[in-house]
């Protein structure tokens, strides 16, 4: 009698395993995928979370659940996705375009191939905030400072680079140059730690919020004559920071500078399928998109297809043919 029920429950439960996985087996499986964003006051890190909030809405359509990462920025989720550790990434248009053709930090790597682009978003615009007491009224003026100029996985640290040398100044021998995250720079400023920092990022920030509404006076500092620059690479434009996001900074009218546009990324190893839903839930509620951040204000659907330089997945351009977009 014992036996037969001891027989009885192993039978019951065998039967309830097989049930439970032929019932998984049937339906598709459930992908999950992260977004590499940037530091948590920059604008990277809300725009992977206005994306997932979007495309998350639809879990129970394409079974697909959509995360945000905090990352050290566009050259990090290049070489993230890269590797397979992202399935996208949010990096600048520079970025996208030195990484596809193997220049800058890819020299010696070579063309990451596999690299794909998605969509372009807001612009970003490379923006140094000094310190009022610093003395710092214009980039010559950096010489001698202590300026963060970002951490090696930042997308800006190229960008400050390159807007140091267009002035002559040498970043390693003519500024002590920090390579802090972005995320750290704002307290850095405030602590009396920098005179000053750049950030390649869409206004408003969180990092320049934070910077700006501290005891210690800041400012934005322009950069111009730029146009060897603007001649020398063609993914570089002139932008503006609107100050008006910044109402304690100590400028009265909109900066020039230059700057770039934030893009999502990916590899030609994510499946068409993902990467059609991502693009599709974001344009088919794209007036809700762009409610999502201020630094959205600008865009259009068009829009979203400038500064592309990698070639378009195949899941987005699936999407941008069926409705005309390409
Ligand atoms: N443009 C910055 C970078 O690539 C990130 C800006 C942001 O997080 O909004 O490193």
């Amino acid at each position: 009698m014992k036996k037969s029920l001891i027989f009885m429950l192993v039978i019951l439960s065998v039967f309830m395993m097989s049930c439970g996985g032929g019932d998984k087996d049937a339906k598709p499986s459930r992908t999950f995928v992260t977004i590499g964003t940037g530091g948590v006051t920059g604008v990277y890190y809300p725009t992977g979370g206005a994306i997932s909030k979007i495309v998350n809405k639809k879990f129970e359509e394409y079974n697909l659940k959509v995360t945000v990462e905090s990352t050290g920025g566009s050259v990090f989720n290049v070489n993230a996705i890269m590797a397979g550790d992202l399935e996208f990434g949010i990096v600048q248009s520079d970025r996208q375009s030195q990484a596809y053709n193997g220049e800058a930090e890819w020299a010696d790597a070579g063309k990451q191939d596999k690299l794909r682009a998605v969509f372009s978003i807001h612009p970003e615009s490379v923006t140094i905030l000094a310190a009022e007491d610093a003395g710092i009224n214009s980039i010559m003026d950096l010489k001698g400072k202590t300026v963060n100029i970002g951490n090696p996985g930042s997308g800006n640290r190229g960008n400050a680079i390159d807007a140091l040398e267009n002035a002559g100044i040498n970043w390693e021998t003519d500024i002590n140059a920090e390579g802090l995250k972005a995320s750290e720079a704002a307290k850095m400023l405030q602590d009396n730690r920098i005179d000053a920092y750049f950030y390649t990022v869409g206004h408003p920030s969180g990092s320049f919020k934070e910077a700006t509404a501290g005891r210690r006076k800041v400012k934005f500092v322009s950069i111009t004559d730029i146009d060897g620059l603007l001649e020398k690479f063609s993914y570089y434009a002139k932008s503006e920071i609107p100050v008006e996001f910044y109402p304690n900074a100590q400028n009265t009218e909109n900066v020039p500078t230059y700057g770039v546009k934030a893009t999502l990324c990916t590899s030609s190893d994510v499946s068409d399928d993902v990467v059609y839903a991502v693009t599709k839930e974001v344009f088919e509620n794209f007036e809700e998109f762009k409610t999502l951040h201020p630094a959205y204000s600008t865009l259009t659907k068009e829009s979203m297809l400038d500064g592309l330089s990698a070639p378009i997945h195949d899941g987005a351009m699936k999407y941008f043919k069926e409705v005309g977009l390409k």
